[in-house]
């Protein structure tokens, strides 16, 4: 007992000691030039003791799979010894600067950071406001990102509150991180906040939202609508893994969203609260961010974390992380009421419509799909599908077969509790070699092997009919109508979320976002990015040369009036019948009890024992 006992207190002494050696990190971030739009950093590092230390700044921002290179936004490094004298420094290559340490123990590095644009990945600082993605603005030292560090924000103007999920510290504008990760992946939303908070499992969620008065947003909803869904995610997982949740709100010209650990950050137009498909919008990329902390924060593929932001993290397995964090909230929204059955149905008719439209189906896999995203194409729609849209579906498919094998017994979100379970409660990820595939089989108890075959790594058609049938549902398929050209110009909500368009909705209707592989406007030389001018001589504004070809018949010919450039062509496009349908999802009258009783297991859910 007393051998054990000095053992103990020899290692501790030995952990204080090196902590007493290890190096210390603060940051300061600097507010003082709103109106140039510049931040000022310090990171001071006191007991050095390496000959050189490198810095760099993350080339992407995690949640975002592609390359951002945000040391572009930053100039003027420099590093001063503690007699304020300048270190010598050098750049290593895009990201990377190395300082000649010269024997100083306390470095005070300096830079500054342009914040232009207050998108969720990147870093802003205006007058009116800052927000800071911590990877756009906050350099790490090579080796050292585990250790903790404090960050001090300054010449924050009076009346401004700071929105973060990092823990305050005494101190006012404080605040510590246990290490880089948690720095980085805890954003600060700063300006004229209004605040209000829910509580569910005794546990705060705030919403610090930025412009509420000049918006029509309806707070006390919204309070509800986010409310219940926490809950409903917590009834899934049977607890709530942290200590605090902010959701940091914008209320500007914008539409996004990222995750967070222990926070979200999400952007919306202030005038499009009335609006009920917008609500909807809004709500749902709500659900969407915060039940990534469960899937991807938590549960993850192992390369998801510790992160390596030099490089992308080329994953196969964004399907789980993304697909299936679409899947569940329209479930889970259905589950709490804020859906109807009818809403959801049609909801999970439209992904399927739309990905039966895309030619990339026949050769794009799902895993292919996840690495594809770093570096998409110029042309998503004709050349990629979407991970999003595609992982929605078979996240469906897989949960449907799952009740179906288990006779009920088990679900999807069975599935989602044992990754939970096994590898975020052991600190660690899943393979991102092996996938789910071996953790599905060993809730369902049987080989999943062709099915992840099929659909995951392979490109068979998805027999729809097949698993809906086990839950006593039909697929009916409505023919299109309309004469089929194979003309796209996105009205269409849901090409735009899947395919992330959402900025070139608002340019004109009237422009061609793409045109289908093998269409009739294909094979006539349309090209994407022609302007429709007139069509059959009427001249089209605000994308109305959909309702003139409504009216024509199939087997005549359109005549497109096309700007391409500065050029000014006709072209000439058969109209044919559309080689697509239109999906939609009833419960079939002729449903036996066995498949009635599946359904409403895989409406309802089942219950779970809550902490
Ligand atoms: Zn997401």
């Amino acid at each position: 007992m007393k051998r054990i006992f000095s053992f103990i207190w020899i290692l501790l002494v030995f952990a204080t000691l090196t902590q007493a050696k290890e190096i210390r990190l603060s940051y300061e971030l600097s507010l003082s030039h709103p109106e140039n739009h510049i931040f000022g950093v310090n990171v001071m590092i006191r007991n050095n003791s390496q000959k050189f230390l490198e810095l760099t700044m993350p080339a992407w921002t995690p949640g975002t799979y592609e390359l951002q290179d945000h040391a572009r936004n930053m100039f003027q490094f420099t590093a001063l010894n503690e007699k304020g004298d300048t270190l010598s420094t050098s750049r290593m290559d895009f990201d990377t600067w190395k300082i000649t340490a010269s024997g100083s123990k306390n470095i005070t590095i300096t830079y500054k950071v342009l914040g232009l644009y207050p998108d969720a990945a990147a870093c802003y600082l205006g007058a009116d406001r800052a927000y800071v993605n911590g990877a756009a603005v906050f350099m790490y030292v090579e080796g050292r990102k585990n250790l903790p560090a404090t960050l001090k924000v300054v010449h924050l103007p009076d009346d401004w509150q700071i929105a973060t999920g990092l823990t305050s510290l005494p101190e006012p504008n404080q605040f510590a991180a246990k290490n880089y990760d948690e720095l980085i992946d805890s954003p600060l939303l700063m300006g004229k906040l209004k605040w209000f908070s829910f509580k569910v499992a005794g546990i705060p969620h705030y919403l610090a939202i930025w412009n509420l008065a000049d918006s029509n947003m309806p707070v006390k909803r919204v309070l509800h609508n986010f409310q219940n869904f926490v809950r409903q995610v917590y009834q899934m997982f049977g607890e709530l893994d942290y200590t605090k949740y902010v959701f940091l709100i914008q209320l500007y010209d914008n539409f996004d969203g990222l995750e967070h650990r222990n926070s979200c950050t999400l952007s919306y137009y202030p005038d499009k609260f009335n609006d009920p498909a917008s609500y909807d919008d809004f709500t749902w990329v709500g659900f969407h961010e915060y039940f990534h902390n469960f899937n991807v924060k938590r549960i993850r593929p192992n390369i998801l974390g510790p992160f390596n932001y030099k490089r992308p993290a080329y994953t196969k397995r964004l399907w789980i992380c993304e697909g299936l964090t679409d899947y569940f909230p329209d479930i889970l929204f259905q589950r709490d009421g804020f859906w109807t059955k009818k809403r959801l149905y049609r909801q999970l008719s439209e992904e399927l419509t739309l990905f039966q439209t895309l030619p990339a189906r026949k050769w794009m896999s799902l895993e292919s799909s996840s690495i594809q995203f770093w570096h998409l194409s110029d042309n998503k729609l004709n050349l990629e599908i979407s991970y999003y849209n595609k992982g929605e579906l078979v996240g469906w498919m897989l949960d449907l077969e799952l009740l179906h094998r288990t006779n009920g017994e088990h679900n999807l979100a069975d599935v989602m509790r044992y990754l939970y379970r096994k590898y975020y409660k052991h600190g660690i990820g899943f393979s991102e070699k092996l996938g789910i595939q071996r953790d599905v089989e060993a809730v369902a108890g049987s080989s999943f092997q062709s099915f992840f075959d099929n659909y995951v790594r392979g490109t068979t058609d998805i027999p729809y009919s097949k698993f809906l049938g086990f839950a006593g549902l039909k697929l009916v398929a409505r023919e299109d109508t309309m004469p089929y050209t194979g003309i796209q110009t996105f009205k269409s909500k849901s090409i735009s979320r899947v395919y992330d368009t959402k900025r070139e909705l608002k340019n004109s209707q009237d422009s061609i976002k793409n045109v289908i592989m093998g269409s009739p406007a294909w094979q006539a030389g349309v090209s994407k990015g022609d302007v429709i001018l007139a069509v059959d001589n009427q001249t089209v504004t605000d994308g109305n040369w959909v309702a003139i070809i409504r009216k024509k018949s199939i087997g005549s010919t359109a005549a497109f009036l096309l700007r391409r450039g500065t050029r000014v062509l006709t072209k000439k496009v058969p109209l044919i019948k559309s080689p697509f349908k239109k999906y939609g999802v009833l419960e079939d009258p002729t449903a036996t009890p066995a498949q009635i009783r599946l359904r409403n297991l895989w409406l309802n859910g089942k219950k779970v024992h809550l902490k």
